[in-house]
């Protein structure tokens, strides 16, 4: 801020130096029209010193601020002016009535001051060429040997030689055409000067423009007046000098504001700059130090978030800890920690692993620690050197690895799981095969029993028909229980073929109602003789679907049998089919006991009975429904229940209805004949 001020201050003051310089110009200007009128000769004089003082002054700006401008224009400038004054010197030398004592030729001013502005033409339209090309360093030497031959030339000629310049002015007719002619073309050359460097205005500075542009203007008019004087003491000459002396003035002050003020304004522009620029660091450097403060509240946030424990050691004791360290070593908070000394937490045979560790490697190594509670626990340790607050302090990064152990346990207790599995499996399986073949080693004595008895039976009735009934009575019994064993075997057997996954449907299309018919049918006369009416009915005569016959018939036997064994005498089972295009329900309806609605899920688990302590007429094993269950979910379908107890219970099978390709609709055809198949089913119930 100072320092713009005090540009300020200068740049005032430097505008008040200038304001003054054009008031002493003007004063010397009026001062030298006052003593024309004294003495023109006088005022020629002063003129042509004041000229050569300005002359020198533009040498001199040129010069000395060539090295802050580097204007080749202006030096080139400068040092023809300070030439062609030397020319002018010689020509105030030789002016007027001066030049009768001092040389013999008449018109030796004249011809001085021709050669003189001659050579300032040439000066001014040589420079332009700088304003155009400005970037190369301007051999002073060459241009001052090039002016001093020219100068030396043009005052030899004048003054000894006689032999180049033509007669400009004679004693007796005064200024000669020549002359006139000369200045015609000199008016016309600064013209030109006028026009080309109106050309190249867009190459100079503004004010620059307009100082030189009103010089050259002058020193056209400059040259026109001294085409009309008659006399060297006229007003037409003295308005030429005048106008020379002018335009001199104007050349001097745009090299002036071009030479000191522009290389000071361009001062203050870079110092404005350098203060922008300074202002703009000062607010990065405050904007970084605000981010460097936020990323320090930002690393702390990680490093107190770190999975790891990162501690500083200074002199073996912690510094600093985070809060995972803290943690690890089971401290209430980090002043717990700060102070104490890292073999604290170390065990003995540790302690030489963090002495050799390598400080420099990035490496972890396993370590016993002692936490706080003086329990040991399994860690990861990496140790490096750091600079903290100007000491070689040590960095620790600690990992709780007491997880590893964790795992570890936790795969072997996985592994044992596995292998306890595998070797339930393995039981399951060899249990599941023991139950087959004693499943098939029960059948097998219990068919021959009943062979046997069915033979005893036929021959306890003699040639005239009459039989033992006591006999008979106790035949019946053991045939009954022999078919009772068969069907707890058959169960048994088809609950071991499901849990091994042997069991598998024999799908065909048949007659689904067909099937169920003819199954009613076969045990109507049965159930009649028990007392119970059974009634079939059908929305449908033939629905042919894809099923296993032979677990439909298994199906349906049983809830058949349930529903005898349910049933009182004068009660009803109704057996329906429900056809729904896409499915088929069977229900088996009876008028019986019922079922209480809390057991009614549980009945189609293995081995449930609602009430085991049932009389005898209704034994079983619990397996009925829960085969029957099995075989309608392996066929795709649905079993329900409705009951209520006092009121009777309907089983519902479900069935989608599906087709296999096969060239013709099975007949029913099963293994083991009708008549045994019904008393295997309905051996639990005793006559
Ligand atoms: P069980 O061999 O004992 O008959 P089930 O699995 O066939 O075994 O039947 C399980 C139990 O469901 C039976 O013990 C009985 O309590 C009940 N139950 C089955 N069907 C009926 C029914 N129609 N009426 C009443 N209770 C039934």
């Amino acid at each position: 801020m100072e320092a713009t001020e005090k540009i300020k201050g200068e740049e005032i003051f430097l505008g008040k130096i200038s304001i003054f310089q054009h008031v002493l110009f003007l004063l010397i200007l009026i001062f030298l029209i006052i003593i024309k009128n004294m003495s023109y000769y006088l005022f020629h004089t002063a003129a042509e010193i004041y000229s050569c003082i300005i002359a020198g002054g533009i040498f001199m700006v040129a010069v000395n601020t060539y090295k802050i401008s580097k204007n080749n224009f202006f030096l080139f400038l400068g040092i023809g002016y300070s030439f062609i004054s030397i020319i002018d010197i010689f020509h105030l030398a030789a002016y007027g009535d001066i030049s009768l004592y001092l040389f013999t030729k008449f018109d030796i001013d004249t011809k001085l001051w021709v050669a003189g502005r001659g050579l300032e033409l040439i000066t001014i339209l040589i420079s332009f060429v700088f304003i155009i090309k400005n970037n190369k360093s301007l051999n002073i030497f060459i241009i001052v040997i090039f002016y001093s031959v020219v100068v030396s030339f043009i005052i030899t000629d004048v003054f000894y030689l006689n032999k180049f310049m033509p007669t400009l002015r004679t004693k007796e007719t005064g200024i000669t055409n020549v002359k006139i002619y000369l200045e015609y073309i000199l008016s016309t050359g600064f013209l030109l000067c006028c026009y080309i460097f109106f050309k190249l205005r867009k190459n100079v500075d503004s004010k620059l423009f307009l100082y030189l542009e009103i010089a050259f203007i002058l020193k056209v008019f400059s040259e026109l007046f001294f085409t009309l004087y008659l006399n060297v003491t006229d007003f037409q000459n003295m308005m030429g000098h005048i106008l020379k002396v002018m335009s001199y003035y104007f050349i001097y002050m745009g090299i002036i504001v071009n030479g000191f003020q522009r290389p000071l304004d361009m001062i203050n522009y870079n110092l404005s700059k350098a203060d922008i620029a300074i202002k703009e660091k000062e607010k990065q450097r405050l904007y970084m130090e605000e981010i460097i403060k936020q990323n320090e509240l930002c690393y702390d946030w990680i490093i107190d978030n770190s999975g790891n424990g990162i501690a500083i050691i200074l002199n073996r004791r912690v510094v600093y800890a985070n809060l995972t360290t803290v943690n690890i070593l089971r401290a209430k908070d980090l002043n717990d920690l700060t102070g104490r000394n890292i073999f604290e937490f170390v065990n003995d045979n540790s302690i030489q692993l963090i002495r050799f560790s390598n400080h420099k490697q990035n490496k972890f190594n396993e370590i016993k620690i002692l936490n706080l509670n003086n329990e040991i626990i399994e860690a990861e340790f990496s140790i490096n050197n750091i600079t903290y607050r100007r000491k070689s302090a040590y960095l620790v990064i600690l990992k709780d690895v007491s997880y590893k152990n964790e795992i570890k346990s936790l795969k072997n207790e996985l592994s044992e799981s596995e292998e306890q599995l595998n070797k339930t499996h393995e039981y399951n399986k060899m249990l599941t095969e023991f139950f087959s073949n004693i499943s098939h080693e029960l059948k097998t004595p219990i068919n021959v029993i009943l062979s046997a008895v069915q033979l005893l039976m036929l021959q306890n009735i003699d040639k005239d028909g009459y039989y033992d009934e006591k006999l008979n009575g106790l035949l019946n019994v053991i045939k009954q229980n022999g078919y009772r064993l068969i069907r707890l075997v058959n169960n048994l057997l088809d609950m071991s073929k499901i849990d091994s996954g042997y069991l598998k449907l024999e799908i065909r299309n048949y007659n689904i109602v067909n099937i169920v018919e003819e199954i009613t049918l076969s045990v109507a006369d049965y159930i009649k003789s028990k007392g119970v009416a059974l009634i079939f009915d059908t929305d449908k005569e033939e629905k042919i679907m894809a099923v296993d016959a032979d677990k439909i018939e298994r199906i349906i036997l049983n809830l058949l049998s349930n529903a005898v064994k349910f049933t009182e005498v004068g009660d009803e089972i109704l057996v329906k089919i429900y056809d729904y295009e896409d499915y088929i329900n069977i229900s088996i309806k009876d008028s019986g006991i019922g079922i209480p609605e809390d057991k009614l899920q549980m009945i189609f688990d293995r081995f449930a009975q609602v009430d085991k302590t049932l009389t005898r007429n209704k034994e079983g094993s619990g397996i009925g429904l829960s085969l029957v269950k099995t075989l309608t979910d392996m066929h795709g379908g649905k079993i329900s229940v409705n009951s209520k107890v006092g009121e009777g219970s309907e089983f519902i099978i479900g069935l989608p209805v599906k087709l296999v390709e096969q060239t013709e609709t099975e007949s029913n055809n099963f293994y083991e004949s009708k008549i045994d198949k019904i008393l295997i089913e309905f051996s639990d119930i005793y006559s």
